[in-house]
């Protein structure tokens, strides 16, 4: 005790010093993961790319800025964008859109293909969580390693959160979700850096004319609405035969519409901001749960967790849940296959008054269940 006393001064430059160390080391932690440059492999069915800052000049050099995949078809078609990455802590969402980015070929029509929509909450966690930065996947050119992030955007980009966030429409939310891009549509060109990015989506769309959206994300397995598409009322017959289809294909589905009065998502204002046909479909994750154990690497890539299974055997969840988990990859062959059958009901209705989509080269739910075909062989 009397040494603590005596050198008072030396401990505490000691303490002070341990402490910049710690923060130092948190520091250089947070700023590695904002700015990993995270790997993405154009196939050959990618014709150019563009930057989102190209229909929202405010976005430009920051990280809300992001890049457009464009895949055009020989034959001239319709066209379609699809959202991956809204949520990054919804892998199913960007995974499937890195695999179109990597292997589709478009033999008619025009494929845009946004990986990583909300960049910003690609940078950052989710506090609190104890998530991994990273899960990894065995490709064509060896593991790779691909962000997990959060389902908001990083408040470093817009800071402070409100206490109540007053959506254009007047819908009102709790502060945090003016950083959660889908409830920002149809956007504010100089509001916040979210609303910023979700005005360039809406401005592209109207911009090229877009045909079609798809926005791809997963829900808790706790969490009703999920294995479904949510359909604007001008997408529902297109979505119906979808899901017909998809039925065929050993994909349970079902079909919401998307609610008049529920404002900022994708399905509700790209629908009744633009002419587009707007989908939004939903996959289960646990790793996102509000029941699950650590949320680790494994979680994240298997969905198996002895937690969820005791969920399950209570009649808690609305997913089918069993020892086998939910793979990521069976989850990224709901949504690809989800993908290919919308296309092929737009081709159906839509075809001859807007022309055809045909895509091929993409893997179908069966290759990546039951086909005894890995994810990985689908990234380059
Ligand atoms: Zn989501």
């Amino acid at each position: 005790m009397d040494f603590f006393k005596k050198n008072k001064h030396l401990m505490t430059a000691v303490c002070a010093a341990a402490s910049l160390a710690v923060a130092g080391i948190a520091g250089k932690d947070f700023y590695d993961f904002r700015h990993y440059q995270e790997v993405i492999i154009p196939g050959p069915g990618v014709t150019r790319t563009f930057m989102l800052s190209d229909y929202n000049e405010n976005l430009k050099g920051t990280f809300g800025d992001t890049t457009v995949y464009v895949m055009e078809g020989e034959r001239e078609g319709g066209s379609f964008v699809i959202l991956g990455g809204t949520h990054p802590n919804e892998p199913s969402g960007h995974m499937a859109a890195m695999t179109i980015v990597e292997s589709g070929k478009v033999e008619a029509g025009t494929l845009y293909v946004i990986p990583r929509t909300d960049n910003s909450a690609f940078t950052h966690n989710d506090p609190q969580e104890g998530s991994p930065h990273f899960f990894h996947i065995d490709t064509k050119s060896g593991t790779r390693e691909f962000v997990f992030g959060s389902r908001a955007s990083n408040p470093i980009d817009q800071w402070p959160d409100p206490d109540v966030y007053t959506h254009s429409s007047g819908q009102t939310l709790s502060g945090s979700e003016m950083r959660n891009i889908n409830r920002t549509y149809p956007g504010v060109k100089d509001g916040t850096m979210t609303e910023q990015i979700s005005y360039a989506i809406t401005n592209m769309i109207n911009t090229l004319d877009i045909d079609m959206e798809m926005d791809l994300h997963e829900a808790s397995p706790e969490y009703p609405t999920i294995n479904a598409t949510v359909a604007h009322e001008r997408a529902m017959s297109m979505a119906s035969m979808g899901i017909l289809e998809l039925q065929m294909a050993g994909v349970d589905m079902s079909l919401e519409p998307s609610p008049v009065s529920l404002h900022g998502l994708t399905h509700r204002e790209l629908g009744d901001h633009t002419n587009t046909l707007a989908l939004l479909m939903e996959t289960g994750n646990p790793s996102q749960g509000r029941l699950h154990g650590k949320t680790s690497e494994d979680l994240i890539l298997t969905g198996k967790d002895d937690y969820y299974m005791k969920a399950a055997a209570a009649g808690y969840l609305y997913i089918p849940y069993d020892e086998n988990g939910a793979p990521l990859e069976m989850r990224v062959g709901r949504h690809l296959q989800g993908v290919q059958e919308y296309i092929r009901a737009f081709t159906d209705m839509y075809g001859a008054e807007k022309g055809e989509i045909v895509v091929s080269g993409l893997p179908s739910y069966e290759d990546l269940t039951s086909g005894g075909h890995r994810l990985g062989e689908y990234l380059n």
